[in-house]
Parts: C-alpha cells; structure tokens; sequence
C-alpha cells in the first residue's frame, strides 16, 4: 500500500489491517498486505503519496469504463476506486 504505517509493531494499537485476521504463528505487527490506508489511525498519507493516488484514480475508472473488462476484475477496481476516493478526500484533495 502507498502510505507510511506508524503503528508501533510491538503494540500495533489499532491496526485495521490485524481485524479479523489469521496472523501466522510468529508474525509480530501490521499485516502490509491487507493494510487500509483510508480507514487506519497509524495510515500517514504524505503529499508524495497524492499523484499516485491520483493516477490509480484514473486507472480503475478507465477499467470500470472498459466494456471488455471482466466482471471479476471490474468489481476489484470499484472497491480500489472506493478506497482511493477515500484516501484524496481525506487528504482534502478537490478532485
Ligand atoms: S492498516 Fe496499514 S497503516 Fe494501519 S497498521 Fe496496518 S499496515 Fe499500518
């Protein structure tokens, strides 16, 4: 995911990205792959991060838009749309 985590990974306090997981035996901290920048306290997103999100933005509406584009793989781009959305109006990003 594109943002900086600032959990504490000895007490990941708040992690979305531990809710209902299995953490494999011996795992310590957040779990990257399943990490929710728009919905985590410990999410920082930086002015950096802004124009990737942006271009991911327009990415997955192109897909959305595609009439070739497989059902499957249409519904995975409207839920990274949504969490991308999230994330620029977060930042206050206008759109
Ligand atoms: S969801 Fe992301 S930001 Fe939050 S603790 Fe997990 S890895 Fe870090």
């Amino acid at each position: 995911m594109l943002n900086n985590c600032t959990a504490d990974h000895t007490n990941p306090v708040g992690a979305v990205c531990l809710e209902n997981a299995i953490v494999p035996e011996g795992h310590t901290g957040p779990l990257d792959e399943r990490c929710r920048p728009d919905r985590c306290a410990n999410s920082m997103i930086g002015p950096e991060h802004l124009p990737i999100y942006d271009s991911h933005q327009r990415k997955q509406l192109q897909l959305i838009n595609n009439p070739s584009t497989p059902a499957c793989r249409r519904d995975l781009a409207e839920r990274e749309l949504d969490i991308t959305r999230n994330v620029l109006k977060m930042s206050g990003d206008p759109q």
